[in-house]
């Protein structure tokens, strides 16, 4: 994907404050510190569009950019850090559920999850949400270059088992290396085309 432009156009908590739906839109989920800004940011070709390492504990907010006057990319607040105050892990849920409900341009999810980790109850959940709002998921295993190819493949087996998705359908990226960008813009735009 050859990209023009891509900017910050908002940040959210509620619908009214969401931009207008107008392109479609790909949100990007996981645990805090799993690389997904690392990820974006490979996406877009920009070294800082999203930010790298968000501080925990501040209010969470759901971050909206526009790709090529194209799409509509939304960095998801992650989840699942052991140090963000309860007040903070209490309106995550409500904020992530009334956006994956109300968000009408929403199109699909990029799910991101750490190569070395085997996905905990909050991937899981987060599967189930998707599949009840029926909105398409894109799994992406990153960090793979932390890993041998063999602990790799021992990984993938053990992710794709957990989450009950096939092992081909587990994009492998890397936001060093930069492996698995073609593949993560190849899922998107068939999502969004579908
Ligand atoms: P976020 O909290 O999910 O947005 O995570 P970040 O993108 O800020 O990344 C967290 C840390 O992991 C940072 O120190 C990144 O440099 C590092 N990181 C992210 N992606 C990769 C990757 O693919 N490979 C390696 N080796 N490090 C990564």
């Amino acid at each position: 994907m050859i990209i023009k432009s891509a900017e910050f156009i908002t940040s959210a908590v509620k619908p009214p404050q969401y931009p207008p739906a107008a392109l479609p839109e790909i949100a990007f989920a996981g645990r805090s510190n799993v690389g997904k800004s690392s990820l974006v940011n490979v996406l877009v070709n920009r070294k800082r569009l999203v930010k790298t390492s968000s501080t925990p504990g501040r209010t969470q907010l759901i971050n909206f950019f526009e790709v090529n006057g194209q799409y509509s990319f939304v960095d998801l607040p992650g989840y699942g850090y052991a140090k963000v105050p309860l007040a903070v892990k209490k309106t995550w849920g409500p904020m992530m559920r009334t956006y994956l409900e109300k968000r009408e341009s929403l199109r699909g999810v990029v799910l991101i999850m750490d190569i070395r980790r085997v996905p905990g109850q909050e991937e899981l959940d987060f599967i189930l949400w998707l599949r009840q709002y029926q909105i398409p998921a894109i799994p992406v295993v990153t960090k793979t270059d932390k890993l041998s190819k063999s602990k790799q493949m021992k990984q993938l087996a053990v992710i794709s088992e957990t989450l009950g998705v096939d092992r081909d359908h587990l994009i492998q990226f890397s936001a060093k290396t930069r492996r698995g960008r073609d593949q993560v813009w190849a899922a998107i735009e068939a999502t969004v085309n579908i």
